[in-house]
């Protein structure tokens, strides 16, 4: 090991600022005058400012995750000045002879550098983790809402389908419910259209000379349906419901599957 080989371990001992006072003179010294360690100098230096930042930042409180202690930088000072051995003989230089053996304090530093770093990693990866979640519950939360409106509605419907104060009117394998100004469709025993193909609501207005187009629907796979027909149903004089292509039609195309009266 050459006199500059040794002082390439102490650059970086000097670098994480732990070399003693004397040292690190002769280090600068060393610096002004290699570029070879002047360059390993400038490559250690942003990853040890690196670490000392991650360490004293704590940005983020609101999310609870864990982030490195303001204390680690100290905590890694004070193992890499515990393993400094005593000097020891040597006579691989004058240099060597007078300076402790620090490259065990290196490799401390080393391991303790890429603890350091991988805890920073493993703190920002904590981070997205707890980001993630956060949007994962606000999705649940709002599909727990959705659900909630639509049972609220199911319950509205369920009233009114089994209200003694609904108008029932028999049609071929259902009925139309109107119950005050609500008006549905209700299924029990319905085909399912071929691919591409949908049943479709017709209305006739009070007053009105054609069907006008309503919802289109598909029948569960036991060919149950329950229909709101979003109309005021004291307006409608009749209902009727078609085969029609998805995406509906504004004419009937298909001769209705039924057609009642609302009288
Ligand atoms: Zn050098």
């Amino acid at each position: 090991m050459t006199a500059h080989d040794a002082m390439l371990d102490d650059v970086a001992v000097y670098a994480l600022g732990a070399l003693p006072r004397d040292q690190a003179r002769a280090v600068r010294e060393h610096l002004a005058a290699c570029p070879e360690c002047m360059a390993e100098y400038r490559r250690l230096k942003p990853a040890v400012d690196a670490v000392a930042y991650s360490a004293e930042a704590s940005p983020d409180a609101a999310s609870g995750a864990v982030v490195p202690s303001p204390r680690l930088k100290v905590r890694i000072m004070d193992q890499i000045r515990g393993s400094a051995t005593p000097p020891r003989i040597s006579n691989v230089g004058e240099m060597r002879a007078v300076r402790p053996i620090v490259w065990p304090a290196y490799a401390v530093a080393a391991a303790c550098l890429a603890v350091a770093l991988v805890t920073t990693a493993f703190n920002i990866s904590l981070n997205e983790a707890v980001s993630s979640s956060k949007a994962q519950i606000a999705q649940l939360d709002n599909q727990a809402r959705l659900l909630h409106r639509k049972v609220a509605a199911q319950s509205t419907e369920l009233a009114d389908l089994t209200s003694t104060g609904s108008q029932h009117y028999t049609v071929e394998n259902g009925e139309v419910v109107r119950h005050g100004n609500r008006l549905y469709i209700a299924m029990q025993s319905m085909g399912t259209p071929p691919r591409g193909k949908v049943y479709q609501a017709w209305i006739m207005r009070k007053g009105g000379k054609e069907m006008t187009p309503s919802v289109t629907f598909m029948p569960d796979r036991s060919g149950v349906a329950v229909v709101h027909v979003p109309a005021q149903a004291s307006q409608v004089v009749e209902v009727a419901v078609s085969m029609e292509p998805e995406g509906g039609s504004k004419q009937p195309t298909s001769k209705p599957a039924f057609l009642v009266k609302l009288t």
